[in-house]
């Protein structure tokens, strides 16, 4: 059986940084995170397809968007594990892999 459905999830992608936040009236540590929306196929893979980088209070998590690119090269890199990026494309090519596969195998017999 394969499970699809929709999932949000936040990464924490740096150290914190002290600052005044507006809502809690007092300095926090504010964490930058990216937070992204993926389909998910199946518990495994999964398919991003929205992200956005957020620097956030931990205490009631209001904080800034940051800047999508900048943070990216600061990382050097997109910071979401493979299979949760590249999820889908990779089951296409297992699935029709299979499907070639199968029609090599009933070619080679002779078969339909
Ligand atoms: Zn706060």
């Amino acid at each position: 059986m394969i499970l699809i459905g929709q999932q949000e999830r936040v990464l924490i992608v740096g150290p914190t940084e002290v600052h005044h936040c507006l809502r809690c009236q007092t300095e926090t540590e504010f964490a930058p995170q990216l937070r992204y929306k993926m389909t998910r196929i199946d518990l495994l893979f999964g398919f991003v397809y929205q992200r956005r980088y957020e620097l956030a209070c931990t205490g009631c998590e209001h904080g800034w968007v940051l800047d999508t690119e900048s943070m990216d090269q600061q990382l050097g890199g997109v910071p979401i594990p493979w299979r949760h990026r590249f999820g889908l494309p990779v089951m296409l090519v297992v699935v029709a892999g299979v499907a070639v596969a199968g029609w090599m195998w009933r070619m080679g017999h002779g078969g339909i």
